[in-house]
């Protein structure tokens, strides 16, 4: 019974969480763009849970933009669950991920469907290759990650590159397969391995409004990426009470070789000095297991990231099977 679906090429799925300043910029830009690709697309817009006009705005777009479509989302769930959420929905037989606000260039779209095409892979990731219009702090910040990530993780993921990225349908189901919560996509698609590519374009400075990512939102998605593909520091919790193993044993023999020499010990500035060593590492130690409880327990609610509240193609079809979506599409979404 469902329309026959129409054959899209392209799907665009762009996160936005209070894009209202770049949202005019980026229609002027993306629109004549993909109109002119010589292939059919979407914009999917997902609306993650915005509370300025973002939406308003949208659906003014849509009334004159029917490759226009919105999914929006019941609250604010995060940049990469938002992403997750569109490429859930995305139709297109290849998918691209970008930012709103101008960050990453366009552009490089139909550059990246041609390397996909002419060199029959299945992703080809948007590299960085001039990060100068960023903050210092961004640009170490972010190369510290990526580093620390490839070596933890030992995966291949390019170094400098975010989530612009172009994706075969393929490439697409294998991620919405996957049960994991918290997923940072970035090091997840490389993980995947299928044949991939990269396209080199300049990061330019946001277009308008201010940063999404506070320094708290940054800090998380480090820590999901760590935990998400390594058990290095349950190991490194390992080595340090192993550490802290040795010391304690030195101490113990020195101490007893004072105390058969008859040295008189002070005593206090030793005692206070382990004890709070001790006492340190025993909680960073807890501290980097919780992080992993704190990660199954995410996993054994199987609670969706993000709850779709409303996706314009189904109101626009008129869909009978699901008039109001309430739930993800997937409990592992
Ligand atoms: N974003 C989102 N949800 C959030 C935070 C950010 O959908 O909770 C979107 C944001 O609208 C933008 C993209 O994620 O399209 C990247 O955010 P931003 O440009 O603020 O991050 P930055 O470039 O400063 O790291
Ligand atoms: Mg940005």
């Amino acid at each position: 019974m469902p329309a026959p679906a129409p054959a899209i090429t392209v799907s665009i799925v762009i996160p936005m969480f209070n894009e209202e300043a770049v949202l005019p910029l980026l229609v002027d830009r993306l629109r004549p763009l993909a109109d002119g690709m010589g292939a059919t697309y979407e914009v999917v817009a997902v609306d993650d849970g915005s509370s300025d006009a973002t939406p308003v705005l949208l659906e003014r777009l849509r009334r004159e933009w029917p490759q226009l479509r919105i999914v929006r989302l019941r609250a604010n769930s995060g940049h990469q669950a938002a992403i997750s959420a569109g490429l859930q929905r995305a139709r297109g037989d290849y998918v691209v991920t970008l930012d709103a606000d101008l960050q990453d260039p366009p552009e490089v779209i139909p550059e990246m469907l041609r390397v996909a095409r002419e060199d029959a892979v299945d992703v080809v990731y948007g590299v960085r290759e001039d990060r100068s219009t960023d903050t210092a702090f961004k640009r170490g910040s972010a190369r510290l990650f990526y580093k620390t990530i490839r070596r933890l993780a030992s995966i291949d993921a390019p170094v400098d590159a975010g989530d612009y990225r172009l994706m075969s349908r393929a490439t697409v189901e294998a991620v919405n397969s996957l049960p994991e919560h918290n997923r940072v996509l970035r090091f997840v698609v490389p993980a995947l391995g299928f044949p991939s590519a990269a396209v080199g374009y300049t990061r330019e400075v946001r277009a308008a409004g201010t940063s999404k990512y506070p320094l708290a939102k940054m800090i998380r998605l480090s820590v999901d990426s760590v935990t998400g593909f390594s058990l290095a520091p349950l190991r490194f919790a390992t080595w340090l009470g192993l550490l802290g193993g040795v010391a304690a044993f030195g101490v113990l023999v020195y101490a007893v070789f004072a105390r058969v020499l008859g040295h008189a010990l002070p005593g206090w500035t030793s005692t206070v000095v382990i004890v709070a060593a001790v006492g340190a590492v025993q909680l960073l130690a807890l501290g980097i297991l919780g992080e992993y409880v704190g990660r199954m327990y995410a996993a054994m609610q199987a609670r969706p990231t993000y709850f779709i509240a409303h996706d314009s193609l189904e109101s626009a079809v008129g869909s009978a099977e699901s008039p109001s979506r309430d739930g993800a599409d997937q409990p592992h979404a």
